[in-house]
């Protein structure tokens, strides 16, 4: 069996890909042919979405997320690759959200229920219909799903 340090850097299961910081927060890390579709799409999407030098972080378990603050996002892992690739589209569009300042946070004091969506305050939901409809997750997935249109021309 092959171990991880053949893509080690030190002791971490640590992988960079274009100034792209990718860290497993499990026992476990991609295999060669999945290394290489995720790195598929995290050019594909960084190119579109024009984000950079974000660190993943690839999460055994809880929810995929995405901060613009600290240019980070956690994507859950699936053994499914499409699946996968299709989050961490979702997530990097959150982190564009941020940059362009399309979706920052309230401009008030500890106020975390709420966020600026295009110049609007606008209530922030964790969960349920209203959190699926928010427009910033609409157009995440939206974006995502165009994403992997072009990601699977490439990737059978
Ligand atoms: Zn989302």
């Amino acid at each position: 069996m092959k171990s991880f340090s053949e893509f080690n850097e030190g002791n971490s299961k640590d992988l960079h890909h274009n100034g792209f910081k990718i860290t497993f927060k499990m026992n476990k890390t991609f295999s060669e042919e999945d290394k290489i579709k995720f790195f598929s799409m995290l050019d594909l999407a960084a190119g579109y979405l024009k984000v950079k030098n974000c660190t993943i972080h690839i999460t055994k378990s809880g929810d995929s997320d995405a901060s613009g603050r600290t240019n980070h996002c956690n994507v859950r892992y699936d053994k499914n690759i499409e699946k996968m690739v299709e989050t961490l589209a979702h997530e990097l569009t959150h982190i564009k959200q941020h940059l362009v300042g399309d979706f920052v946070d309230s401009d008030e004091p500890f106020d975390y229920d709420h966020g600026v969506w295009k110049g609007k305050r606008a209530k922030i939901y964790t969960s349920g219909v209203k959190y699926h409809h928010s427009p910033w997750e609409v157009e995440a997935r939206d974006i995502a799903r165009k994403l992997i249109g072009l990601w699977k021309r490439f990737n059978k």
